[in-house]
């Protein structure tokens, strides 16, 4: 079966990766299973770079594919902050809640027609040389008033879906992971890694002739 090692130490998103992969003839790893695995500093200046770079150094470093997310929020009426900037938006070390707090102060007063926001999710899958492929799934939105529902994570709280009228944390997993930026991007992926997986079984079914 084809091994795979996804790219995070965010448990959040693997929990959420592992939900939307499942089903596919691929076996997951995390980092944790290598021992020794480089931190990898996220230094670049779009969700690609640093997906990218992700990808490859875990590829290459533990010899197998590896899969990486990279994601971004986009507010128009901050001119796109917290962008690629989202983890650090309220400072080093901040938590979840700190960052929501800071954008719904940076909003107070702003009508709904001003609060548009996207989430864009890039994921990479690298090869054990480091060759990489990535796919790009959007969702747009906008801000709520205030922080709603306990699901999920990030800047799920105040992420509003308009088809729903709800946020990400009070619509939960299951509905999240069929809709969200993560999902589009990696019903995307998902087909390449199919492809993969069935070259692979063709070429173990050749050698045993
Ligand atoms: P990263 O740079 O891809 O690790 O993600 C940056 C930040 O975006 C994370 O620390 C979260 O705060 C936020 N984030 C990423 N994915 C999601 C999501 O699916 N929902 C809400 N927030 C997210």
């Amino acid at each position: 079966m084809m091994e795979l090692v996804l790219a995070t130490r965010n448990k959040d998103k693997i929990r959420e990766i592992k939900n939307i992969l499942r089903g596919l003839p691929v076996k997951l790893f995390s980092v944790q299973d290598y021992p020794g695995t480089p931190e990898v500093e996220e230094d670049g200046k779009t969700l690609q770079e640093n997906a990218i770079k992700k990808a490859a150094t875990i590829a290459r470093f533990t010899g197998k594919w590896a899969l990486a997310d990279d994601t971004g929020l986009e507010v128009a009426a901050l001119d796109g902050a917290p962008g690629v900037y989202a983890a650090r938006f309220a400072g080093p070390d901040c938590r979840y809640i700190d960052n929501n707090r800071k954008i719904l102060r940076l909003m107070v007063g702003l009508p709904r027609s001003r609060r548009r926001a996207q989430f864009k999710c890039v994921i990479a899958l690298a090869d054990p040389k480091g060759k990489t492929k990535t796919v790009l799934g959007i969702i747009n939105g906008y801000i709520g008033l205030e922080m709603k529902g306990k699901h999920g994570f990030g800047y799920d709280p105040v992420f509003v879906v308009p088809e729903y009228n709800k946020t990400f944390a009070q619509l939960g997993l299951k509905t999240k992971n069929k809709i969200s930026h993560r999902a589009l991007a990696l019903e995307k992926m998902k087909k390449v890694l199919t492809l993969l997986a069935c070259k692979k079984a063709a070429a173990i079914v050749a050698s045993k002739g």
